[in-house]
């Protein structure tokens, strides 16, 4: 028996069970150990029967007096049995499991854990969880008494079967089980062996134990994903020789001086960092994030006019055509001006000649676009690029510096988890004078006063935004509305008397330009749109944002979609619709009422739904944890630091320093 021991081979495990076991992912002996208790329910320590109450949920044990089954009028099948401990007897009753009286026969000691109330006027042990004692290796029991583990569970395959498996298997295998963390980082860390850990996580005799496994497994996952991190940002150093360049000062100076508006004192920051990298000889990789409106763009312009200047190309990376148009028409009224040649790359438009600064989405990495000259790739939203596609524009960019832009600023801890090969740069300010967005939760009855509210700002002159989830109409999304439903339905029920157009991303580009052109130029009153606005249009006139069962996106989704309107000095508005009256989803909706920083928005978001949910999706790239809580800073920190020291100490790659930190441990036992 070994880990990798498929789970079918192990006694008594058929078919029916391994179908079952792989629906947790279990497929070897190794998953079936490493599958963790996600709670434990504390029963105690085991009564005795002369001290048992009426009411109480008890741990309990004795011997068995008599069984029987029992076949009531009504039909059910009860099984009575009678349990003595030398102190006293007490009943217990099962439902509808007849099959006991098999295996739970007089004279056999069994523990049983359950509530004890009157049944057929006697104090009753109902229903009770049991176990038999007299087996080999069960000693004092492990289900009916003590802290028991909860493990996730799928149907007709209980946390009873899986803790008798574990029990089983854990001490046939558990001295084959790496250690990955050397005595050093352990003893630097107050951190149990791994060995320790999988028994305390199992068979824990104390909270204590459970906090300490938990503690020690949750270090471990985070240390190896860090090490992993710090190894691929030191071999990218090492593969990429991106281009030396100079800085200008005095011409950088003079395009800062020419912008309309004074920068941040963030984005001085932030422009300071990048500038440091580009001229330090080595290669830039840095994560440059900031909420909507931060102004990425204006540091993205100046890190592409430094490559300019240096004679060398810039290609700029943008998630979507709309997008791509409005950073090709920013960068040209602040570069153009200085002799920069800008060019765009996109599925509908292919522009050619020469160029300095090429814009475009993804069809930048096509193979008939060729860079003569690359010093620096920037990638805005880069969470909306696949990693085979970041990787693919790495490929084409030998000798480039990296600038990757994110308007989901997350806690910097977690970007070091998530984003670990990275340096991070983070705009955390907005520039002056930007009203807050008024927003408000609107529930189903006050939807005709919402819209009321939208005509009036019309009436103002005023645009808005609508935005519904999804384009076709699903039978799943119930609540969804569909754009295009939903754009027949206002426009022939609602504001009858307005102009509506409707933009989603099924529709041509060309389609989506003549439609956002005429919302620009205010012939449209209201867009109905999917969250294909979530980024690239701006229109400063719009001030209303109407988000549709808003409870379907991330916090900081909505807090990107809401960023469309504000954009002038008009007071804007963002209403979020939803049908939802659950507590839970009322509490997350609302601190978009109160909050206005994206960054503190992702930490609600991260405590309140895992950080799968940040970016509204499950999105890729982001290593998901059996058991670290990405919300624990403190360990998140720990064990960062912890791989930064190894990968420091030992110089040498990742797994070596893996084994090094093997040795031989005592097989640790349970008392
Ligand atoms: P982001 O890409 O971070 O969402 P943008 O770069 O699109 O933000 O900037 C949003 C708007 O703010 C743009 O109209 C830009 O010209 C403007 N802007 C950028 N920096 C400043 C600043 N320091 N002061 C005032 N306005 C600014
Ligand atoms: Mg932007």
């Amino acid at each position: 028996m070994n880990l990798n021991t498929p789970i079918g081979q192990i006694p008594k495990v058929g078919s029916f069970h391994t179908s079952r076991l792989k629906k947790l992912k279990i497929e070897t002996v190794e998953d079936l150990v490493h599958h963790y208790p996600f709670r434990y329910e504390n029963l105690g320590t085991p009564v005795k029967i002369n001290a048992l109450k009426v009411g109480e949920r008890v741990s309990t044990a004795g011997k068995v007096e008599q069984i029987q089954n029992i076949r009531t009028r009504y039909g059910k099948n009860l099984t009575f049995a009678t349990i003595n401990d030398g102190t006293a007897s007490i009943e217990a009753v099962w439902f509808n499991q007849p099959f006991l009286v098999k295996t739970v026969t007089p004279g056999a000691k069994i523990g049983l854990a359950g509530k004890i109330d009157y049944f057929s006027h006697k104090p009753t042990l109902i229903n009770p969880d049991y176990e038999l004692l007299n087996k080999p290796g069960t000693k004092g029991g492990f289900h009916t008494k003590g802290l028991v583990p909860i493990y996730p569970e799928t149907s007709r395959l209980s946390s009873k079967w899986l803790r008798n498996k574990i029990k089983e298997m854990l001490p046939m295998v558990v001295g084959k089980i790496d250690e990955t963390l050397s005595s050093e980082s352990r003893s630097r860390n107050s951190l149990i062996t791994k060995r320790q850990a999988l028994w305390q996580i199992h068979f824990p005799n104390s909270e204590e134990q459970v906090k300490q496994a938990r503690r020690r497994l949750a270090f471990e996952e985070i240390f190896i994903t860090s090490l992993q991190a710090i190894e691929r940002k030191a071999s990218w150093e090492k593969l990429v020789k991106a281009r030396p360049l100079n800085i200008h000062q005095e011409k950088i100076l003079t395009l800062i001086s020419n912008l309309p508006f004074n920068l941040t004192s963030s984005q001085n920051k932030v422009i300071k960092e990048i500038l440091a990298d580009l001229s330090a000889g080595k290669s830039m990789n840095r994560l440059l994030q900031g909420d909507v409106g931060s102004g990425k763009t204006v540091v993205a312009a100046i890190a592409a006019y430094v490559a300019y200047l240096n004679g060398y190309q810039t290609a700029f990376m943008a998630p979507t055509e709309i997008l791509a148009a409005q950073h090709l028409k920013t960068l040209t009224s602040i570069l153009s001006p200085l002799g920069v040649k800008l060019s765009i790359r996109t599925s509908s438009s292919k522009k050619r000649g020469p160029f300095d600064i090429i814009v475009g989405t993804h069809a930048i990495l096509s193979k008939n676009v060729t860079f003569d000259n690359l010093a620096l790739v920037i990638i805005d939203e880069q969470h909306r690029f696949g990693v085979e596609q970041r990787a693919l524009l790495r490929t084409k960019a030998k000798r480039a510096h990296v600038l990757t832009m994110t308007a989901t600023p997350i806690p910097r801890s977690l970007a070091l988890v998530i984003f670990g090969d990275l340096d991070i740069s983070t705009l955390d300010e907005l520039p002056q004078g930007r009203k807050k967005i008024k927003t408000f939760v609107v529930p189903p009855e006050k939807r005709n006063r919402a819209y009321q509210f939208l005509r009036n700002k019309i009436l103002e002159k005023r645009q808005a935004f609508i935005i519904c989830p999804i384009i076709e109409p699903s039978e799943t999304l119930s609540t969804a509305k569909a754009a295009k439903e939903e754009y027949s339905h206002l426009k022939t029920e609602v504001f009858p008397d307005l102009k509506l157009g409707l933009l989603h991303g099924k529709m041509k580009h060309s389609e989506k330009e003549i439609v956002l052109e005429n919302f620009r130029d205010n012939n449209l009153n209201i867009l109905v749109a999917t969250p294909v606005v979530e980024v690239g249009i701006d229109v400063p006139n719009a001030t209303v944002m109407m988000i549709e069962a808003a409870e379907r996106f991330g916090l900081a989704s909505l807090h990107q979609l809401r960023g469309r309107v504000g954009r002038s000095d008009q007071q804007a508005y963002c209403l979020l619709f939803t049908e939802s009256s659950t507590e839970n989803v009322i509490e997350r909706l609302s601190s978009l009422e109160k909050h206005h920083l994206g960054l503190k928005l992702a930490k609600i978001d991260l405590k309140m739904r895992g950080p799968g949910h940040i970016f509204g999706t499950a999105q890729s790239g982001i290593p998901s944890f059996k058991i670290a809580e990405l919300t624990d800073l403190p360990l998140i920190n720990a064990a960062r630091n912890e791989a930064n020291l190894v990968f420091n100490q030992q110089k040498v790659n990742f797994t070596k320093s893996l084994r090094k930190g093997l040795e031989k441990q005592p097989l640790v036992t349970p008392d």
